[in-house]
């Protein structure tokens, strides 16, 4: 059972979540009870760091190693001008803090590494993957499986994005895309270019989805992949399925294969 005490300032803080009959008391103290950690302060990470905050998520941890550039601020909403210079964990805790005081948030200023990555996910509830490159995204993939992690994956590429949510269960990133891609077939977005609101309404997406998780309400995206048009402006999603041969969720759950 969560604990429901709440101060005085917490009750303010969170009023409008709490009028909701999906939140409430309960659902806040979830919240407040959990952890996530967020791999990436960039595009995807800016915005998600920034709402978890805000929506009282009692302990974030944020890796990366990277150095904040003049470049990144067109998109990575949590970092300044003034911080040029400052690794991004860093200043997006900084954000994070002013945000929101009564969290704690746990500054990881250094490169996600296989031989580390398992006891890192292991202090984490939830795991959220904002990632720009597919050689990552496969380690936090299949480190979350290995863990029993629910992780929340998305990525962008000029005015498109997709998510979904990788659970026990359900099918992995591996079973969406068993390859990756060619390193020429897929630009990044330092060569391609993304539109910087476009990152915040993925990483926006992606931290309203971990909140689900953790109060667990509403559809889970486990099993959906959702693509996004911002050029369109539409939404659609496609249905995925665990695959049997798959190298990773098929050997830590062979039982649901
Ligand atoms: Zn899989």
């Amino acid at each position: 059972m969560d604990d429901l005490d709440f101060t005085d300032s917490e009750l303010e803080r969170y009023s409008r979540h709490i009028l909701l009959p999906e939140v409430g008391a309960i659902g806040q103290a979830k919240l407040r009870a959990a952890s996530v950690l967020i791999i990436g302060a960039g595009g995807l990470g800016a915005p998600m760091i920034m709402y978890l905050a805000a929506a009282g998520i009692g302990r974030i941890g944020i890796i990366d190693d990277d150095l904040v550039d003049l470049s990144n601020l067109q998109r990575q909403v949590a970092h300044t001008t003034d911080r040029i210079g400052v690794n991004k964990a860093e200043s997006a805790a900084a954000t994070a803090k002013a945000i929101n005081p009564e969290i704690t948030v746990n500054i990881l200023p250094f490169r996600l590494a296989s031989d580390t990555i398992d006891d890192l996910f292991s202090q984490y509830d939830v795991i959220a993957d904002g990632t720009d490159n597919f050689e990552t995204r496969y380690l936090v993939n299949d480190a979350a499986v290995r863990q029993s992690k629910t992780l929340v994956t998305a990525a962008l590429l000029r005015f498109d994005g997709q998510i979904t949510t990788v659970k026990p269960g359900g099918p992995c990133y591996r079973c969406l895309f068993p390859n990756p891609p060619p390193p020429a077939a897929v630009p990044s977005c330092s060569e391609a270019g993304v539109l910087g609101s476009v990152a915040g309404i993925l990483g926006t997406m992606q931290a309203t989805e971990i909140i689900k998780e953790i109060m667990d309400v509403g559809d889970s995206l486990s099993g959906r992949l959702m693509l996004f048009d911002g050029l369109s402006m539409s939404l659609r999603a496609m249905k995925a399925k665990q695959r049997k041969d798959c190298p990773a969720c098929s050997i830590a759950h062979p039982e649901t294969g």
